[in-house]
Order: structure tokens, then C-alpha cells, then sequence
């Protein structure tokens, strides 16, 4: 997931398929903390998630135009990786281990009507050791790797596919709307 939906977005928004591919593993780098034993922390921490990136879009700025599309990508895939772990990152390493957190519970009824509600918790909890479990292995990297490949060779087809498939759900929601 860490690679994939930032790489369909980019992909989305036209950004020259080869570049968004090239970087993509830095999404799945932050990961690599579990090696420290600190998952969640060493590189999840605004230091490399926000410090070293936005440095390097400003060296960019005033030196080097030609690496601002690469400065970019870096920094939307390094923060596009704590968003998608906001259930707890110790942002603030190495100053607190403290995780922060966003909990979002999105409740759904159909009575008298389509109803969406939403439901916020957040806050700091104390540092968790977040089990390795949740490190992805090698395998994981290289299959999901292998799968945005294939998806930007055929992401015309994908796309025709995205789209038939929203054209079904759209006419099942309209049934049941009857
Ligand atoms: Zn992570």
C-alpha cells in the first residue's frame, strides 16, 4: 500500500511515468527503521520525512532547477508514508519517542437515506514497540514493486478497467437507490 497509492496518484496526475517509478522505493523506505530496533521512529521522524527533503527542494530552487522534479518526488514519498501510518509515528524522534496519532472511525447507515459519520481521536501515546511483523519483507517489497511495473506498462488498460468498474458501481448504487 505504501508504494502503490502514492504511485497510482502521481501516475494520475501525469507526472513522467519513469521518474514517479524510479523513486517509488523511497515510500517503502522509512520502513527500515525496524532495523534499529526503532520501527516507527529513526525514519519516520520529521527529520527525514519533512527537514531533508524541503533542504533539498530549496538546493534545488537556487541551484539546481534540474533536480526539482527528483526533490519533489522525494518529499511526497517520504511524507506520504507517515500519512499512511498515522496510526502512530514517533514524529518527533529523537527529541521524544512519543508516538502521535490520528484515529479516524467512519461510521455508514443506510436508514432513511445515505448517512456518513465521522469520528476523530488524536493525540500522543508512549512509544510502542511496533512488532517487525509489520516490516514488509523483501518478497513483499519486490511483489508490490513488480505490480506498479506492470501497472505503468498497461495503465491504459487499467485505466479503461478503473473506469468500467466505476461505471458497474455507479449503476448498482442507482439500483439500490430505487
Ligand atoms: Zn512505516
Amino acid at each position: 500500500m505504501h508504494v502503490v497509492l502514492p504511485v497510482l496518484f502521481l501516475l494520475a496526475i501525469r507526472l513522467e511515468p519513469k521518474a514517479v517509478v524510479m523513486f517509488s522505493p523511497l515510500a517503502i523506505l522509512p520502513d527500515f527503521d525496524a532495523v534499529f530496533h526503532l520501527h516507527r521512529a529513526v525514519f519516520h521522524s520529521f527529520i527525514p520525512v519533512l527537514v531533508i527533503p524541503l533542504a533539498l527542494i530549496a538546493y534545488s530552487r537556487l541551484r539546481m532547477p534540474e533536480w526539482m522534479l527528483s526533490a519533489l518526488l522525494v518529499q511526497f514519498y517520504m511524507a506520504s508514508h507517515v500519512v499512511l501510518d498515522i496510526g502512530g509515528v514517533a514524529f518527533l524522534w529523537p527529541f521524544t519517542t512519543d508516538m502521535f496519532f490520528l484515529d479516524a472511525r467512519i461510521t455508514f447507515n443506510l436508514q432513511g437515506g445515505i448517512n456518513f459519520g465521522a469520528d476523530f481521536d488524536w493525540g500522543t501515546r508512549p512509544y510502542e514497540k511496533m512488532g517487525e511483523t509489520s516490516f514488509i519483507s523483501d518478497v513483499g517489497f519486490a511483489t508490490v514493486f513488480l505490480a506498479v511495473l506492470v501497472l505503468v506498462v498497461f495503465r491504459k488498460e487499467a485505466f479503461v478497467a478503473l473506469m468500467s468498474l466505476k461505471d458497474a458501481v455507479k449503476a448498482a448504487l442507482a439500483k439500490l437507490r430505487r
